[in-house]
């Protein structure tokens, strides 16, 4: 039965309808807690740009530690998936659809009872579209071109980690791996 399962959420995260679903369910989420977030109080812009960047903030932290804890340790049930990723960066990927969407509920649960209804609908909306412009982004680098400087420094970043695969842990950032001494970019600052 397991085997099973096992072999079903392989397929499941490589299949395009689940990354069509992922954007769409979680998309929708993350407009529910702009609802909640944002409808009660009208909040100044720099307000709305703090909680930006708090979140942005949170999710990559996670990114880094998810990536470098989970998906690259043998031990844990998401290993398999991430090395199918590795073995074929073009294909479709991404996390089950609903693993997102039910972490968050959670994570709205938590935060809501810590700081109340509307902030925890601003932050949770944050995380979410960091989460998504993540998804977007690993998606980009292994496809498309980048125009500018930063995004393409960033691509080779990530495409570094698919050569090298214990460093370049953030996706989004860079930052992380500075601060844990696991970046890696060789010295002539590589372009793919
Ligand atoms: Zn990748
Ligand atoms: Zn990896």
């Amino acid at each position: 039965m397991f085997a099973a399962l096992d072999r079903h959420m392989l397929n499941l995260i490589q299949s395009k309808r689940n990354y069509v679903a992922m954007n769409i369910v979680n998309g929708f989420l993350m407009l529910f807690y702009v609802f909640l977030g944002f409808s009660q109080e009208r909040r100044p812009w720099s307000i709305i740009a703090i909680l930006i960047f708090i979140s942005f903030s949170i999710f990559q932290f996670i990114e880094y530690l998810v990536h470098r804890y989970l998906f690259h340790n043998p031990k844990s049930f998401s290993y398999k998936g991430h090395v199918l990723h590795h073995d074929k960066p073009t294909g479709t990927f991404s996390l089950p659809w609903f693993i997102p969407f039910l972490i968050s509920i959670v994570l709205f649960f938590i935060i809501y009872l810590l700081i109340g209804l509307s902030l925890a609908g601003a932050l949770s909306a944050g995380i979410m579209l960091a989460y998504l412009y993540y998804e977007y982004m690993h998606y980009s680098f292994h496809r498309y071109p980048h125009r500018t400087r930063y995004y393409r420094r960033l691509k080779a970043f990530h495409l570094v980690h698919h050569k090298v695969a214990y460093t370049n842990f953030g996706v989004t950032t860079t930052l992380w791996d500075r601060v844990f001494g696991t970046h890696y970019l060789s010295k002539k600052k590589r372009t793919f």
